[in-house]
């Protein structure tokens, strides 16, 4: 970490001052230390050049969730790092409606940052501080990733206790929230690191149109795939990416006229490479946690955090939320009591 980070952080615990103490660095770069907070005393490492507030004995499904995906991630690092233009585009997508461009001087937080893929992809729009914040140990591969960008700190803390300032200005989660073991009360602890006139961007899988993966997929992932080592699932994951990457193909061939189901989906994963689709398989194949989130959840989060908000779907099976306590910083925004219930999925 860098001392800049510093003043953006207080103790998860009771919200004191953290005092730091340098154990090792290079130059600007914290490699070593520890953060000991003034009121309570707590302390935490620095190690490996992040601040660390994960309990080192956590066996939970929130660990196996996250690290699960991260052991994904560190081989497919070289992949999606060499389609920085696909990443790019990927990410307007994911944040729509909101415009990239309002990343610009702000303090900007992104909750589940993996490896730091979005971060690279957020700092090219020149965020005045960019904070990632991950569970997993992949925290420790991001900040090497990163290292070249001053303005990029990474921490590995947990979204229920985040070691931040309620300050933010612009928060990003995309595709985190579902993979917590209590969405509705992840979303609550996100809304409340923000700053009054704060913006947030989440996306989630939807369970419209997504039945299919709810009676099938689920119970198998549950129970048997998220339990498989690492070279057996890979081997499951690129079979199956197999058959979507022929599906995908079969689409472009026209398949489309005969009413082929998932059509948004199918146009969507048909730019990618065939590693990339892997990656995608291997991802909805791991996670022991991944709920599924309906409309009505969604508008119940907003209404009991009193927040204004624009819903829209993506790919016709999940969700984009944006949210902000202030209306003028939201596009077409609803009021967060007036949106019926139980409307169907909108694309
Ligand atoms: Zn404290």
């Amino acid at each position: 970490m860098r001392k800049t980070l510093l003043p953006h952080l207080v103790c998860p615990g009771c919200s004191g001052v953290l005092a730091l103490t340098i154990d090792r660095a290079e130059e600007e770069w914290i490699e070593e230390g520890k953060l000991t907070c003034d009121a309570c005393r707590k302390s935490w490492p620095i190690d490996r050049g992040v601040p660390d507030f994960v309990p080192r004995d956590d066996r939970s499904d929130v660990q196996q969730t996250t690290s699960g995906f991260a052991r994904n991630w560190d081989e497919f690092n070289k992949v999606i790092n060499a389609h920085q233009a696909l990443n790019d585009e990927l990410f307007r997508d994911w944040i729509l409606p909101l415009d990239p461009e309002q990343i610009r001087g702000k303090l900007v937080l992104e909750a589940g940052c993996g490896m730091g893929r979005w971060l690279r992809v957020a700092a090219s729009y020149g965020p005045r501080v960019l904070i990632g914040l991950d569970y997993s140990a992949i925290a420790f591969t991001a900040a090497k990733n990163l290292r070249d960008l001053p303005d990029v700190h990474i921490v590995r803390a947990d979204i229920l206790h985040m070691p931040l300032k309620r300050e933010i200005e612009l928060t990003y989660c995309l595709g985190v929230v579902h993979h917590t073991p209590d969405p509705a009360r992840t979303f609550d602890a996100l809304v409340d690191k923000l700053a009054d006139d704060g913006l947030m961007t989440v996306w989630v899988y939807g369970a419209e149109n997504n039945g299919w993966i709810h009676h099938v997929v689920t119970p198998l992932r549950e129970k048997v795939t998220s339990r498989l080592p690492h070279a057996i699932l890979s081997g499951i994951s690129t079979s199956l990416a197999l058959v979507l990457y022929g599906a995908a193909a079969s689409y472009k061939l026209g398949f489309e006229k005969l009413g082929f189901p998932y059509a948004d989906y199918l146009r969507y994963l048909r730019r990618y490479p065939f590693k990339y689709m892997e990656h995608i398989v291997y991802d909805h194949l791991v996670p022991r946690i991944a709920y599924y989130l309906s409309r009505e959840e969604l508008l119940g989060w907003v209404s009991k955090n009193n927040v204004f908000f624009n819903l829209t779907a993506r790919n016709g099976n999940s969700w984009r939320l944006l949210v902000s306590r202030d209306r003028t910083r939201i596009p077409d925004a609803a009021d967060p009591h007036s949106a019926a219930p139980g409307a169907a999925l909108r694309t």
